[in-house]
């Protein structure tokens, strides 16, 4: 670069010009290129195949677990799971990728989106139930973790929780189809802020042995002997520590309000009993 140009205005003029051409050809190949070229198709693996989806804890049903609330595909107080999956949103959806069209603004950045040769798979077919599931059965924490829009959250689902009533005939549903890999009861809240939690995991691995219940926990309400022997009394597959730091002024960053000596200690404790107990489960992450 000649001298002259380094700081001048030429100079940023320059770096701007070529950004803005490097973008405008990605989006060109993404968009246009690629979508129109014969073979390839938009895909989206949860909504074809089931991959995931979220029950909130007002009932709404959401494609994507990233979600806060602003994609409503059926509510679970008003019909069954079946229904929703083979209902009228879910199948606007479908149409729109079949026409290599992204229905939501959300797809463009969402990990279930893809871009696959048409040959690849029978990119048409619709699974006959979901893959995996996640309920969140409570919305209510005890922290303020960073990247958890808490005011979203709050604003969206209120002061409503699922209903024992709905969990179960959730569950049935589950139970029923056998489809699901994993059942994962939990969602923007402190799952073990619910009191009915085991009850609910005893309640799927009972009726459904064969499918993975997890739990993603900030530990806290677990530090408690009681709530770690009823734990423990469950066949719950899986509990995911979300505890993100190592000491409390770096843990309390994104964790807010939490703390860390408390989540540790949890962890200690379910690890010790299980032991104890000569449990090869829960798997603990
Ligand atoms: S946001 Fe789009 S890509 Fe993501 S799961 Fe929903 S429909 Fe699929």
């Amino acid at each position: 670069m000649p001298e002259k140009y380094k700081y001048g205005l030429s100079y940023h003029f320059n770096i701007a010009a070529r950004f803005v051409a490097k973008e405008l050809l990605r989006a060109f190949y993404h968009y246009i290129y690629r979508p129109l070229r014969p073979g390839i198709q938009f895909h989206c693996r949860n909504i074809f195949e089931g991959s995931n989806a979220l029950v909130f804890s007002n009932g709404e049903v959401t494609c994507v677990c990233a979600d806060h609330g602003l994609i409503n595909l059926g509510n679970v107080n008003e019909s069954s799971l079946e229904e929703i999956w083979h209902g009228e949103k879910f199948e606007e959806l479908r149409a729109s990728f079949r026409l290599n069209r992204l229905p939501l603004n959300h797809c463009a950045a969402c990990f279930a989106f893809e871009r696959i040769p048409k040959s690849s798979r029978n990119i048409h077919e619709v699974k006959p139930f979901f893959f995996n599931i996640h309920i969140e059965t409570t919305p209510v924490c005890n922290l303020e973790c960073a990247i958890c829009r808490r005011d979203e959250v709050e604003k969206h689902r209120g002061g409503d929780r699922l209903s024992p009533e709905t969990v179960h005939s959730l569950l049935d549903e589950i139970i029923k189809h056998r489809t699901n890999k994993f059942v994962l009861l939990f969602g923007f809240g402190e799952p073990f802020l619910d009191k009915n939690i085991y009850g609910y995991i005893d309640y799927v691995k009972s009726g459904f042995p064969e499918t993975i219940v997890s739990i993603s926990t900030n530990g806290i309400p677990l530090d408690n002997d009681q709530n770690i022997e009823k734990l423990l009394d469950t066949d719950i597959d899986i509990i995911l520590f979300s505890v993100d730091g190592i000491n409390q002024s770096e843990y309390v960053k994104y964790g807010r309000g939490g703390d860390l000596k408390r989540a540790l200690s949890a962890m200690e404790k379910l690890v010790k009993r299980r032991n104890e107990r000569g449990q090869d489960h829960p798997y603990i992450v």
